[in-house]
Parts: C-alpha cells; sequence; structure tokens
C-alpha cells in the first residue's frame, strides 16, 4: 500500500527530466529513414525546394526547347523504383532536395546532361572515392552495352565528383548517373521514347549488383 502510494511522486522526477530533454532537442529531421537503395530524381521539385532547403545554387537542369530534364528525371526514377518495390525491396525515392540522412545499401542519382556547343557530350557517371570500381565498371559495361552514343568519362565536373546529394545519404555505393544530352537532337530523340527503359536498366543493374 506504501509503495503503491509513493510511485506517482517517484515517477515525477523522470518524467521531468524527459520534459527537458524534449525541450533540449533541435529541431528533429523530418524523416530520415533506412532501406535497401535510394534514388534520386535530380532537380526534382525545383525551384520551390531550394527556399525551403536554403540551397544556394538553385541547380534546375538542362533544358531544350519544351524538354527539361527535372520532366524526365522523375519518369526515370519512378519506375526503377516501382520494378524494385514490386520485387520487394525498400526504395527511398527522392528529389532533389530533402531533409538526408537516409541509409542503404547503394543510391543512384538520375540525370541528364545539357552541353554547349550541343552533341559533344553524352552519358557520364559521377561518384566518391567510397564508391566501389566493380559497382562503376557494372553500371558502365551495362549501360553502354544499350545507349548507342558518346559516353562522356567519370566525375568530368566537380558538380559530379562532389555531388552534394552524396552528403545527404550514408550507403557504400553511391553513384550519379547521367543518362545522355538532353540538348543533342539525336541524343534526345532517342531517349525520349526510353525513359522507362531506362529505369529498368537501374532496377535490373540494382538487384544484380546489391540486392541479390
Ligand atoms: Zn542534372
Amino acid at each position: 500500500m506504501g509503495a503503491e502510494h509513493l510511485r506517482p511522486t517517484m515517477r515525477l522526477p523522470a518524467l521531468f527530466a524527459l520534459g527537458v530533454l524534449v525541450a533540449l532537442t533541435p529541431i528533429a529531421p523530418a524523416r530520415a529513414d533506412e532501406g535497401d537503395v535510394l534514388v534520386q530524381a535530380g532537380h526534382e521539385g525545383r525551384p520551390q525546394s531550394c527556399a525551403v532547403y536554403h540551397v544556394q545554387a538553385c541547380r534546375l537542369g538542362a533544358a531544350a526547347g519544351r524538354f527539361r530534364e527535372l520532366d524526365w528525371t522523375p519518369i526515370v526514377a519512378d519506375e526503377a523504383t516501382r520494378v524494385l518495390r514490386a520485387a520487394g525491396y525498400t526504395v527511398l525515392r527522392r528529389p532533389a532536395d530533402w531533409d538526408g540522412g537516409d541509409s542503404v545499401r547503394a543510391a543512384i542519382f538520375i540525370h541528364f546532361d545539357g552541353a554547349t556547343p550541343t552533341c559533344t557530350s553524352g552519358a557520364s557517371v559521377g561518384f566518391p572515392e567510397t564508391t566501389s570500381r566493380a559497382f562503376v565498371d557494372a553500371w558502365e559495361r551495362r549501360y553502354l552495352a544499350w545507349f548507342p552514343f558518346r559516353f562522356r568519362g567519370e566525375n568530368f565536373t566537380e558538380n559530379e565528383h562532389r555531388y552534394y546529394g552524396f552528403r545527404k545519404v550514408d550507403a557504400p555505393e553511391k553513384l550519379l548517373v547521367e543518362m545522355g544530352e538532353l540538348s543533342c537532337p539525336e541524343q534526345r530523340v532517342w531517349m525520349e521514347t526510353r525513359l522507362r527503359a531506362m529505369g529498368d536498366q537501374i532496377a535490373a543493374f540494382l538487384e544484380e549488383r546489391v540486392l541479390k
């Protein structure tokens, strides 16, 4: 009886301490998730998201006439996500700007290139030092066996090599993939009808290299 009587008062200090902890915790990032893979659609959600996330270099991506990179990347990303989720994998599907802090086994960042003069670029890849050579080689082998235009190379710009998205996710394998040059009419015509097929390529690559 005496013990029961005491219990509420004994709990009070603990509850108080918890309240102080909550009050001292900075505003938590909305969601940092864990998953099998992360798939980002480059530039998706911009420019609106740049203000929200205080992004100084609000790059909107390549454009040529009515064709815009930021309209194409979500189509590719959504298809890759659909296929992988149908196969039972957990996919974190991300736009250009998000809270970050995610943990996955591999992260893919989808882009299309723009070039002046036109048709001097093509497909390319960017990655940090931590990404394995085998992972990069496997993507290049797969994609360049299918993509019939130029391969521009690896980490050919600082934006590719030090992509901001790499810092937003914890993953052993991180790869930015430029699918081709949007500003080159010949490449654009070929790619326009193959956006979903590109997503299928990415899904098959991830299943083969990371998820099996
Ligand atoms: Zn881009």
